[in-house]
């Protein structure tokens, strides 16, 4: 079976727990995935035992010549997704992934420039509560007002004005395509770095679903645990032989210490899934998907940021409903849709409340939900909020209704055995 019997009772339990939870309700939550039996086993193994510090055939430890293996694979197989001269496999997460990369090409002080945190950017793009936002001066880019989407000859007017000495792309809450030629067009003009972070998109670009921002940028950064379906993690990209070397050291011993090499064989193996072609048809069923439940909700009333979505992400604007994000995410995950609350671009709500929530398309499509369970979901989505937008409390009978649909389909697209 995929899941190994523990025998810490109090562990097991949760753990037995938590997978009759991902098993029975439909995960909406758009940086999540599930992953393959063949990646759970790979993290799952001795591997983990193994202290690596440094790269393949540079050990500062003995007995490396398997996870070597292992680590040259990873890095093999990411290079080819990609299309990379050169990949780091070892950042232990996107924030850390980030962090390296701050740590190699910048000093505290440092001016950057990221999209803002309110209009979709990432925490560590730049957001005051992070090292990120301490160690560096920070400015940010927006998106506009009427269409939600980045004005490229904004960014460049801003980018004259305040020369920021490294210019980040990338979005945890985009639902569109980034024009990356652009962003380098105006890093190169100032003299400044493109990094990317392509952390929600990275699958669907292996897959060539949506643009590859690793021929334009200096570094591209990502997660490994979204849309590319692997454990979760980080990795560092780029085609420059001497940042590569920056990077590297950023890495370690810059940043962290022992690589994860139990995470680096799973990131691997997904790797290694993401090269099939059935991965291609699985971006273009994410992203088909993902237009399905947008196109459903858009006819239900609710407002979608930027009119619908490019890729696996749908950003929802409540307001038409009356509702607020965090009485959103409340009520749908009492009906066993989880998703989480999202500011939506010029939110008048507090960041706890939002006006907005963020699904994806992701996970279910893994499961096997093709576009008529996700317009079955949307709907499900819109009767569980018409219902709290006439009643602060909900609907319970129908809530319960509703959470007993849930389980009815996930047992039509069953995960790790059931
Ligand atoms: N970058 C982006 C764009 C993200 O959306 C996220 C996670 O949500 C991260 C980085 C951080 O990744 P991690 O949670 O692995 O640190």
């Amino acid at each position: 079976t995929t899941i190994q019997a523990i025998s810490d009772k109090a562990i097991a339990g949760a753990i037995s727990r938590e997978l009759v939870r991902q098993q029975d309700q439909i995960e909406l939550i758009a940086s999540e995935n599930i992953v393959s039996p063949d990646v759970l086993a790979a993290q799952g193994s001795v591997l983990t035992n193994k202290y690596a510090e440094g790269y393949p055939g540079k050990r500062y430890y003995g007995g490396c010549e398997f996870v070597d293996e292992v680590e040259d694979i990873a890095r093999d197989r990411l290079k080819q997704l990609f299309g990379a001269a050169h990949a780091n496999v070892q950042p232990h997460s996107g924030a850390q992934a980030n962090q390296a990369v701050f740590l190699a090409l910048l000093q505290p002080g440092d001016k950057i420039m990221g999209l803002s945190l309110a209009h979709g950017g990432h925490l560590t793009h730049g957001s005051p509560v992070t090292m990120s936002g301490k160690w560096f001066n920070v400015v940010s880019y927006e998106v506009e007002e009427d269409t939600h989407l980045i004005d490229m000859a904004k960014v460049r007017e801003k980018a004259l004005a305040e020369r920021p000495k490294l210019i980040v792309a990338g979005a945890s809450a985009y639902p569109r395509h980034m024009d990356f030629a652009a962003f380098r067009a105006i890093a190169d003009e100032i003299g400044a770095y493109l990094m990317v972070d392509m952390a929600h998109y990275a699958g669907l670009i292996a897959a060539g679903e949506y643009p590859n921002p690793v021929p334009h940028a200096h570094v591209t950064t990502s997660t490994t645990h979204k849309t590319l379906r692997g454990p979760r993690g980080g990795v560092i990209l780029t085609n420059d032989d001497d940042l590569a070397k920056k990077f590297n050291s950023a890495v370690f011993p810059g940043n962290q210490g022992g690589p994860l090499m139990h995470v680096i064989a799973a990131k691997a193996v997904a790797f290694g899934e993401a090269l099939q072609p059935s991965f291609k048809d699985y971006a273009k069923a994410v992203i088909a998907n993902a237009r399905a439940l947008s196109d459903t909700l858009i006819e239900g009333g609710v407002g979608i940021v930027s009119g619908g979505t490019d890729c696996h992400m749908v950003l929802c604007d409540l307001r038409p409903l009356g509702v607020t994000g965090k009485a959103a995410e409340i009520a749908l995950e009492r009906a066993g849709l989880t998703c989480n609350k999202n500011a939506i671009p010029f939110d008048p709500e507090k960041p706890f409340v939002t006006s907005g929530i963020r699904l994806g398309s992701s996970a279910g499509t893994t499961r096997g939900f093709g576009e008529a369970e996700f317009r079955q979901i949307g709907q499900m989505i819109l009767r569980v909020l018409r219902a709290l937008g006439a009643n602060p409390e909900g609907d319970a009978a129908l809530e319960a209704a509703i959470r007993a649909e849930v389980k009815a389909m996930c047992g039509r697209f069953p995960i790790y055995g059931a």
